[in-house]
Formats: C-alpha cells, structure tokens, sequence
C-alpha cells in the first residue's frame, strides 16, 4: 500500500486536491469530515453528538474518529492506499493512526502540507458557504476552526516532521499549479521510496 496525509488549516484545499490524487494514484479517498457529515445526515447517534461540536468548530474526540478510520481501513485492506483527509487532526490520533498501520504492514509514506495564508482561507470559505451551504463555514465557526487548527491540530505536522516525513506544499494559486506541485512531492517520495 501507499498511504498519504494531506494536511492543512480548514479552506487549505486539502479535499479538492484529494479528488485529483485518487484519480492520480489509483488511491481510496478516507475524509473523516465527510464520514462525519454522513452520519449527521442520517442522523446516528454518532452524528448526532458529532452535530454539536462541528457547529461550533470543536474536534470530535480522539476515541471516535479513530474507532472511524479503523473500520474505514479494515474494510478496505484491498485497495492500493489511502489517502487520509482532515485527519489526524491531534499528535494522538497520528501516534494511532501509526498503530494501526503498523499492525497492517503498511504505513504513511509521506504528508502534504498544503500552506495558505489566513486572509485567504477565510475568503474561501466564505466563498464555499454560498456554494455548498455548509453550517460550520460562517465566520464565528471559521474563526474557531482556524484557531484550534492553530492551538492543536498545526503540532501533527512537526510529529511528521520527526521522522521525515512532513512535505510543506504552497497551496496559493490555480487548483491545477498546486496539484503540480503536490505530485512533484508525491513522485519524489516514490522514487525514493
Ligand atoms: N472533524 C473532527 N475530526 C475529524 C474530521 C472533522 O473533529 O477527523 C470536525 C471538526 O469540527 C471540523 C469539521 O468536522 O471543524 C469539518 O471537518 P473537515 O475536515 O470536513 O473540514 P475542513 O477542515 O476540510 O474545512
Ligand atoms: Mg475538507
């Protein structure tokens, strides 16, 4: 398998770019917000206690997400990697998501980190609100998102960065320059690998 992180503060592009590299590479697309936003849907029990922290910008807690993804990868050991999309989202859940590889023989290859500034991040998503009528993207919650990606969430990238895999991508410009430059980051770590 051939597993990625993308990482990136809310808005950052990390499930726009994710479409084009399941194309790319031939991998399984595993957002947990989507699964999250599935489950609210449907209204689970699980969606709905995830419901009241997602409106107001909060992490649902490590034990759930991870409990998620472990189901998510065990029903799909067939495919050829994952590339995994808003999470991990606290150095726990990467410590975990290490353990729960590991037992599968496989293991994340590398991290994207697509970087966009502030100003930027909130415009697009605003811009996504009006589109996609998304209740977490008015600018209260952005501005909550934003600050414990900045408080919590940015640490996982140095947790990649101790062992060498954390790529920093620019995520500013045309959707199809930063794929460029994602698969640039891609290749290089498959040719090396
Ligand atoms: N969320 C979470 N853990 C996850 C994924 C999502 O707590 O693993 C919650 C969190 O409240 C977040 C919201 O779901 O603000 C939306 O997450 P998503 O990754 O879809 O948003 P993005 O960061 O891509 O805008
Ligand atoms: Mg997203």
């Amino acid at each position: 398998m051939f597993n990625i992180v993308i990482f990136g503060p809310p808005g950052s592009g990390k499930g726009t770019q994710s479409k084009l590299i399941i194309e790319e590479y031939d991998l399984m697309h595993l957002s947990t917000g989507d699964i999250l936003r599935g489950e609210m849907a449907r209204k689970t029990p699980l969606g709905l206690e995830a419901k009241k922290l997602i409106e107001k910008g909060e992490l649902v807690p490590d034990d759930i997400v991870i409990e998620m993804v472990k189901n998510k990868i065990d029903e799909n050991l067939d495919q050829k990697g994952f590339i995994f999309d808003g999470f991990p989202r606290t150095c726990e859940q990467a410590e975990a998501l290490d353990r729960l590889l590991e037992e599968r023989n496989t293991t994340i290859s590398v991290m994207i980190s697509l970087e966009v500034e502030e100003d930027e991040l909130v415009k697009r998503l605003l811009k996504r609100a009006e589109e996609e009528g998304r209740q977490d993207d008015n600018l209260d919650v952005i501005k909550n998102r934003i600050k414990v990606y900045n408080d919590v969430t940015c640490k996982v990238a140095d947790y990649y960065g101790k062992t060498g895999r954390h790529r920093p991508v620019d995520g500013s410009g045309d959707i199809e320059k930063i794929f460029d430059r994602i698969c640039g980051a891609i290749n290089q770590e498959k040719a090396s690998a």
